[in-house]
């Protein structure tokens, strides 16, 4: 290779953990009537990942030097069947996408796996396992991997505060997930997008309607701002 040529990475296929490999597979054959909840998870941690910018940015401004005010923008597209949850926050890194997206750090996350280990225990033989599993989502809220009780496909672009590369996270929820140099011309400018390729039982979320309500209910009090914007703005 001369030294002029691009390094082009490919696309880098790793594994879920274990556990996260079950978390998964409860969250695909959920029978938890409320989904919900999907979007209360993305829009918290959008709002911890700007909370995280605006603390950052105390002791190093240059993080925020574009001083653009903080916020998550949500786009529902029903045309495309899909729905976006985009912050500009302090984005993620490609170590971080690997390390936050592909293993389970929290301790709710956890407590939630155990009890429905002993609810499937509890109820050997029979399927009482993943419905209680399915009822145990709504009580612990489990964080991103809920976002595939609506999504076939999750798409997650991002771009660390003060980076010059941005990363994107592709994955179906089936055991692995892809990781890949993005465009920066096609990334956020600084935080994270995600995109959720709704499956058809769950197209509702690609209207805006169905988004407003769901924000209305679970997210009132989220301490940065929500704004709605139309697919192609
Ligand atoms: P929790 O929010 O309890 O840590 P989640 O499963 O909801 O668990 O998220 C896992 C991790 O992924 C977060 O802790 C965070 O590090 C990272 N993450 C998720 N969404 C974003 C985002 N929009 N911006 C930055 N980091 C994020
Ligand atoms: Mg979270």
């Amino acid at each position: 290779m001369s030294s002029t040529d691009t390094i082009e990475q490919p696309a880098e296929s790793h594994a879920f953990q274990a556990e996260v490999a079950r978390l998964l597979h409860l969250m695909v054959h959920s029978v938890y009537s409320n989904r919900d909840i999907f979007l209360r998870e993305l829009i918290s941690n959008a709002a911890d990942a700007c909370e995280k910018l605006r603390w950052l940015a105390v002791s190093d401004p240059a993080l925020n030097a574009d001083g653009a005010p903080l916020e998550i923008v949500i786009e529902a597209d029903p045309a495309g069947r899909r729905l976006t949850v985009s912050d500009n926050g302090v984005g993620m890194t490609r170590q971080e996408l690997v390390d936050n997206l592909g293993t389970i750090a929290r301790s709710g996350t956890r407590a939630f796996l155990e009890q429905a280990n002993a609810a499937k225990d509890a109820a050997a033989g029979q399927d009482g396992g993943a419905k209680d599993g399915s009822r145990l989502i709504g009580q612990f809220g489990v964080g991103f991997y809920s976002a595939f009780m609506v999504a076939a496909r999750v798409v997650v672009t991002s771009r660390r505060a003060g980076s010059n590369e941005a990363w994107r996270w592709i994955s179906d929820g089936q055991g692995t997930f892809e990781v890949a140099p993005a465009d920066l011309a096609d990334a956020p400018a600084r935080g994270t997008r995600i995109v959720l390729e709704l499956t058809e039982d769950a197209k509702d979320y690609a209207e805006e309607t169905t988004v407003e309500r769901v924000v209305k209910t679970y997210s009132a009090h989220v301490p940065v701002p929500i704004r709605f914007a139309k697919a192609g703005e």
